[in-house]
């Protein structure tokens, strides 16, 4: 099924909203009625109210009436494709922004029912033209692909939807004959560990409480865990809450196993029934990337890794401590409190993306005056962070603000994206305006780095600037290292599955504990602590996801590296390109896209950038630690 056709717009909506951490970020919660209007969005920009919202379910139902009306019509010619593509896309449109209503409005009040049912009623109704539609995809195919290539030739207004077009052609030979499809239809629900493995680790999981030093008892739960990494001073405390919190992983071993074998297996039967060579082939194949761009990734990553044990043992001895462990990663190097409010943010991202020209940063004072922010957390507002898109209105961005470093990072973040968004949008038709997660956070990643720039060049105080830097570089280790690791243990545990190798819990925990030694070199002690480390990762019941995370990462570290390095000229260049880049929207696959903008994937350039980076950045990190008196 083509992604980009209506019948799965639902599923697309939901993956627009790319979610940024920081659940740690503890702002006085208020109630809404109290925050200023000025820090809360104008949703008036979709509907003016909620009858100009019934008004266009009604649109949306009567399109949905006229889309049947092709069924079994398909092969009448080019004009007839034609006609359903734009009605295609009115009701793409459309959907935007029916769902977008109630949907941005249930994430500022989840305690809302009212909007909840509003919302749930967008949901049904495009559920329904789901099933009702699902003929569209099989009947187009039955036209031979030569005839769709000419209809297009011939017919101009045809041309926008080529690509979208040849790509169902491009999918069609992993797509089954209606029996065949409908035979697979029946095992989707059954298949794969997803449920189960959600089941015991949010439902049904019971954290041990962890005595600390003095005397406190705490239950070792995800949150706790979490926060005593980066904020439980003593080193037991830390490793406490660590072992308190594994030892779930660990007395379920069997089980976790169990689960990931089900999600394993049932990747690779599908693979097989849909003519793939490997599963991994299979997941990377919606968006055209060769399964090698991964492996690329892994093998360069695991090359520079040295920098990042450099990294790590710089850590120990700053810390003063005699062993190290993965819990210490995120312990601060050093006290600073450095408090940046949202009025203060605003100025620093405008000045950090001055290098995009007058447009863009009129562009990012425009969501700052239109109020396309919702800033402040408030009572039964949801968590996290991020930016999501309404086509024909503008992106919205949701926070929850607390005045932290982090918070004005997470908003250069989410501004990356809302640029993109808008970029996109005003240069391609609707059909090709939805970009992919494989470049979506490039956008997010280099505006990120900008605003490190920013503040690096006018931040002295020598604390701050380590706290800047290894912030950076713990982003670099997350984001790039951590997650190439991942990849690599999970294309293992897959090949093992292939190769028809037993998968228990002793057979992934030696692949797991290979891959961090690999990594981790000698920097983390103990190792065995981290041997069920793996079955935290609930990405692993989505296969090869992950990966991307490094690839976004790299890619963007790429471009900003040729947009801030280097002569004048050469760096206009790569301004312009990486601009074309967020103007290309889904206009072409994201290899390509990212191609002309100089990262090109089917070289290790970019994943050797970012090994050049991270050196670069853990020098800088150590000159300043010396200037400070740390080492
Ligand atoms: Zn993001």
């Amino acid at each position: 099924m083509n992604k980009r056709f209506v019948v799965s717009l639902l599923a697309a909506l939901f993956t627009l909203v790319i979610v940024t951490g920081n659940l740690l970020a503890k702002p006085a919660t208020l109630n809404r009625d109290e925050i200023p209007d000025q820090y809360k969005w104008n949703l008036s920009d979709i509907y003016q109210n909620w009858d100009a919202w019934q008004t266009d379910m009604e649109k949306v139902q009567s399109l949905m009436d006229q889309y049947k009306g092709y069924e079994g019509k398909l092969n009448q010619g080019a004009q007839t494709i034609l006609d359903v593509m734009k009605l295609n896309d009115d009701l793409g449109m459309l959907a935007y922004k029916v769902y977008q209503y109630p949907g941005l409005m249930y994430q500022t009040d989840t305690r809302n029912n009212e909007v909840q049912a509003k919302l749930q009623q967008v949901q049904i109704m495009f559920a329904r033209f789901g099933q009702a539609t699902a003929w569209f995809t099989p009947e187009l195919l039955q036209i031979p692909k030569e005839t769709m290539v000419k209809w297009i030739d011939e017919t101009p207004g045809l041309e926008i939807y080529r690509f979208t077009l040849m790509d169902t052609y491009r999918q069609a030979e992993h797509t089954l004959d209606a029996k065949g499809e409908k035979l697979l239809s029946y095992f989707g629900p059954a298949t794969g560990g997803g449920a189960q493995y959600s089941a015991l680790s949010t439902a049904d999981v019971k954290f041990p409480e962890v005595t600390l030093a003095d005397g406190t008892k705490m239950k070792a739960t995800h949150g706790n865990y979490e926060l005593s990494r980066f904020s439980f001073k003593n080193q037991a405390d830390r490793e406490a809450m660590f072992k308190g919190h594994f030892s779930v992983y660990n007395d379920y071993e069997n089980t976790y196993a169990a689960i990931y074998n089900a999600t394993l297996q049932s990747s690779w039967a599908y693979a097989q029934a849909r003519n793939y060579e490997s599963d991994a082939q299979m997941a990377l194949d919606g968006n055209d990337i060769p399964v090698y761009v991964m492996e690329n990734l892994i093998n360069t990553a695991k090359a520079g890794a040295d920098q990042l044990q450099r990294y790590m043992k710089l850590r120990k001895k700053v810390l003063g401590l005699d062993k190290y462990h993965y819990f210490d990663s995120y312990m601060p190097l050093v006290d600073v409190d450095m408090t940046i409010t949202y009025e203060q943010a605003r100025p620093m991202i405008v000045k950090s993306v001055e290098l995009f020209g007058k447009d863009y940063q009129q562009t990012v004072d425009r969501a700052f005056d239109e109020r396309w922010f919702d800033v402040y957390e408030s009572e039964g507002k949801r968590s996290g962070a991020f930016s999501s898109g309404v086509y024909g209105v503008h992106p919205y961005m949701l926070l929850n603000y607390g005045d932290t470093m982090e918070d004005a990072f997470t908003l250069a973040h989410e501004m990356g994206h809302t640029m993109h968004t808008v970029l996109s949008n005003e240069n391609q038709p609707f059909v090709n305006s939805g970009y992919t997660i494989f470049v979506a956070e490039v956008a997010s990643t280099v505006n990120e780095m900008l605003f490190l720039d920013y503040l690096l060049d006018h931040e002295k105080d020598p604390n701050t600037r380590i706290a800047l830097l290894e912030r950076e570089i713990d982003n670099i280790h997350t984001t790039f290292y951590r997650q190439a690791m991942f990849a690599d243990f999970e294309l293992k545990a897959h090949q093992g599955v292939q190769e028809g190798q037993p998968i228990t819990a002793k057979v992934l925990q030696k692949l797991y504990l290979d891959s961090y030694t690999d990594f981790f070199g000698t920097s983390h002690d103990d190792k065995d602590w981290y041997r069920n480390t793996w079955a935290r990762i609930s990405h692993f019941q989505r296969p090869f996801y992950v990966y991307q995370y490094a690839t976004c990462i790299s890619g963007g570290a790429l471009l900003h590296d040729k947009m801030t390095k280097g002569k004048k000229k050469d760096r206009q260049k790569a301004i312009d390109k990486y601009l074309e880049l967020l103007k290309s929207g889904g206009s072409d696959y994201p290899m390509n896209e990212l191609k002309k903008a100089g990262v090109d994937w089917s070289t290790p350039a970019a994943a050797e950038a970012m090994n050049a980076k991270m050196k670069e950045l853990t020098d800088q990190l150590e000159k300043e630690l010396k200037k400070a008196g740390k080492i």
